[in-house]
């Protein structure tokens, strides 16, 4: 069994993912293609933003958006302690102070009232500038963008929305990437819409952002002149190959992917309601299920329950294993395991299933089996 089967969306879409990839080899366009622009635009209209710029990966798009967003030396970057590294790495790689921010257990985003809380401590405190939010859509669930909104507005701070997980979710009918000032994604293989190797984006409406993304991403150069550098950049772009691959994969996202993971995400709910913690996506919110994590009682149990899976041939994730403030690299920041009660308790207990849009009835039946009978559940 696997935990996240892309063979079998490769066999599902073979002949359209094989046909891009022969066009851009015979074409010979590897860089910026005419199937970048397309999935730009394809992008951008699907979330329902003015401009998506491709890059490198999701790391390089946190990083440009940050650029964008004037996030440097002095500036506190305030995120989620339950996420992937690169959402707080990269704010401290541009010189920011980092601050995690607890999360909520039954969404597992940041919690907005320990926002407010972090934001009036740097206030009070007078060392950063409160600058930028960065919002988690962890999971695939979009983050609580109306209180995180009003939090933001009150204290003057940004909001660069890390869709990594989330596209495909929606919160109010709006779609995930198209939250705050600035959204990314990540097109890393796993992810809800992955490529084949390393791919990422940025999402704005501001043509300024999106002229300044665009030079950013290729060494800073001028817009009518390549050979003229007029910033410090990266060399950061989405190969051609990798948006041939992409296309086809949004229009099955869109397709039938997101229903099949509903339905794959709704039967496990049904079946294991009575035995563990399911995860909930509260009214108003639609998920992209990038993880379906559920919560058991304490470590020792998640850790049986995890070999348990494992003996029976049942591949499971923790994710993750420590919050931010745990993190080795921020060792020297000293962030104590009593502001982050929620994080500390999801860090011992959650447990990621297998998920995907291919996943078959026998498949989500052997995982519930084998959930119920460690429950002693039939
Ligand atoms: C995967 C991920 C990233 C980084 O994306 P890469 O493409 O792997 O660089 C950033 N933030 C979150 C929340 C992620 O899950």
């Amino acid at each position: 069994m696997q935990f996240h089967d892309l063979h079998a969306q490769y066999i599902a879409l073979k002949d359209e993912i094989d046909a891009g990839i022969a066009s851009v080899a015979e074409s010979g366009r590897f860089i910026l293609g005419p199937q970048v622009t397309q999935l730009e635009n394809e992008l951008a209209a699907d979330v329902g933003r003015k401009h998506c710029v491709t890059c490198g990966n999701g790391t390089d798009a946190l990083t440009l958006a940050l650029m964008v967003l004037g996030v440097g030396e002095g500036d506190a970057v305030f995120v989620p302690d339950f996420t992937y590294f690169a959402t707080a790495g990269t704010a401290s790689f541009l010189g920011a102070a980092v601050y995690p921010v607890d999360i909520d257990l039954h969404t597992f985003n940041m919690r907005p009232a320990a926002l407010e809380a972090a934001v009036l401590a740097v206030e009070a405190q007078g060392i950063h500038t409160p600058k930028c939010v960065i919002p988690v859509d962890l999971f695939g669930l979009p983050a609580d963008y109306d209180a995180i909104g009003r939090i933001a507005k009150s204290h003057g701070l940004s909001i660069l929305e890390d869709g990594a997980q989330g596209y495909g979710g929606s919160l109010h009918g709006k779609a995930a990437c198209s939250f705050g000032d600035i959204a990314v994604t990540s097109f890393f293989p796993a992810k809800p819409l992955g490529c084949w190797g390393d791919g990422g984006a940025v999402f704005t409406d501001s043509d300024e952002q999106d002229s300044l993304l665009r030079s950013l991403r290729a060494n800073g150069r001028a817009e009518d002149d390549k050979y003229n550098n007029v910033r410090i950049g990266m060399n950061s772009r989405l190969d051609t190959m990798q948006a041939a691959i992409l296309l086809p994969k949004l229009h099955a996202l869109r397709r039938y992917e997101l229903a099949a993971l509903d339905a794959a995400a709704a039967r496990y709910s049904e079946a294991l309601r009575d035995a563990v913690t399911v995860p909930e996506v509260p009214e108003g919110y639609t998920s992209a299920w990038a993880q379906y994590t559920i919560l058991a009682k304490d470590e020792a149990e998640r850790n049986a329950l995890a070999a348990h899976l494992k003996e029976r041939g049942i591949p499971a994730m923790i994710y993750y294993p420590r919050g931010i403030h745990a993190q080795q690299a921020y060792a020297e920041q000293h962030f104590p395991d009593v502001l982050y009660p929620n994080t500390c308790r999801a860090a011992k207990c959650v447990l990621s299933l297998p998920m995907h849009p291919y996943l078959n009835e026998a498949d989500a039946a052997a995982v519930i089996a084998a959930i119920r009978s460690f429950y002693g559940k039939n």
